[in-house]
């Protein structure tokens, strides 16, 4: 029987064409169950955990794949809120802001109490980026670039389909839609929490759903403090939940809230609670009367645990942490003009903790 020599696909990588045969040229072809693309390491998944790890391991100097079922830039259910560590991680990486268009650094913080306290914190001016606000559609999108950009092979639009045979004991064959199988000596599952990779491993959670549920839209037209501080309002119905407002640039907010998934509210409870918070006074006064939603919310459950471990969550901790914060904080401000009223909010903050922290248990 005559060789009917290698099989030719194209598939797409860094926006070029690229052909994959089934075997190298000159031998014998092999199934394209075989090898039909090969690395160190396949990262599955392209968010920030995905891009992170593709980058720092093509900068060590691994020979590394990307794939992502989506097609970047896509967007993702986020407050898109980046705290102070998450920016030194993404500096550490080397992600110029540049990148991101919609890039808002934000200066102040704003907490309203459940019972209508509200306290502007100013964040350290002039001493670098504490907190700022980026579109996922976008932060993802750069991170995906600047991955490519250090060596990675990214394969966008073609999603994990399952586990196949690999060719030797020390590596992992994988089944990517539109390639086929992707030999590879390590893989990294970094398809988000509700990981298609861990299911095809059988160490998924059945019927796990989060122990949270969030909501999220953009605002437009916003024309008050929202269009420049954080907001967070603790308001006594959502507790230990709470909404928040995300400025970004040119007038637009990230707005959204989440609640415990305690059971005791059904999901068309939370539907009808997002028009009723969008319409509370303190939220209208704070986006401004010109401030209209954009397209639809999006809705998604918020995990707080991987596998049986509940994160950072033990009885406890939050309090003890706030607690200390608290403290700390309070002996700051009872040098400022208004100490009484920022011991009022901690107070009921810290409750809010404690209330957060025994829903735990
Ligand atoms: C409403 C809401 C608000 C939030 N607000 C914030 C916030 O303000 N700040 C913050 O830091 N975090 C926030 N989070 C959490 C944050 O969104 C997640 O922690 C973060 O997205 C996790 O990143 P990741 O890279 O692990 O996963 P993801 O960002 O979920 O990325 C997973 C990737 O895997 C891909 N994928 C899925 N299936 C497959 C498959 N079969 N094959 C290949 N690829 C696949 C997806 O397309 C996706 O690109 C919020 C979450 C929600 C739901």
């Amino acid at each position: 029987m005559t060789n009917p020599g290698p099989r030719i696909r194209r598939v797409r990588a860094n926006g070029v064409d690229h052909k994959f045969t089934g075997g190298p040229p000159h031998q014998p072809a092999r199934s394209l169950a075989v090898v039909a693309l090969t690395c160190d390491v396949l990262v599955i998944g392209g968010g920030p955990a995905g891009s992170a790890a593709a980058i720092t391991l093509a900068r060590a100097g691994r020979d590394v794949v990307l794939a992502d079922k989506a097609t970047f830039p896509r967007d993702k259910c986020c407050g898109d809120g980046l705290t102070t560590l998450a920016l030194r991680l993404l500096e550490g990486l080397g992600l110029d802001p540049l990148a991101v268009p919609s890039w808002f650094d934000v200066s102040d913080v704003m907490l309203r109490s459940p019972t209508g306290f509200e306290v502007r914190l100013p964040l350290p001016a002039g001493s670098g980026r504490y907190a700022a606000v980026t579109p996922r559609i976008e932060l993802d999108h750069a991170l995906v670039d600047l991955a490519r950009a250090c060596g990675v092979k990214v394969y966008d639009g073609h999603g994990f389909a399952g586990f196949a045979a690999a060719d030797s004991a020390s590596s992992v064959g994988v089944e990517l839609d539109g390639i086929g199988v992707v030999t590879s000596r390590y893989v990294v599952a970094a398809d988000g929490m509700w990981s298609p990779v861990r299911r095809a491993l059988g160490v998924a959670n059945p019927g796990y759903l989060g122990e949270w549920h969030a909501f999220r839209q953009y605002a437009s037209g916003v024309t008050g403090a929202a269009s420049e501080q954080v907001m967070v309002w603790f308001d006594a119905d959502l507790l230990p939940g709470y909404a928040w407002s995300f400025p970004l640039p040119g007038g637009r907010a990230n707005v959204g809230f989440g609640v415990l998934r305690d059971g005791t509210r059904r999901v068309q409870e939370m539907k009808a609670l997002w028009p009723d918070l969008l319409a509370r006074e303190h939220v209208r006064a704070a986006l401004g009367p010109a401030a209209v939603m954009e397209g639809r919310h999006t809705a998604w459950p918020i995990p707080a645990r991987v596998d049986q471990a509940v994160t950072g969550l033990q009885p406890g901790s939050y309090v003890d942490l706030f607690a200390h914060f608290t403290e700390e904080f309070t002996r700051l401000v009872d040098k400022s003009p208004a100490p009484v009223h920022y011991r009022a909010i901690f107070a009921e903050l810290a409750d809010w903790m404690g209330r957060w922290s025994r829903a735990f248990q």
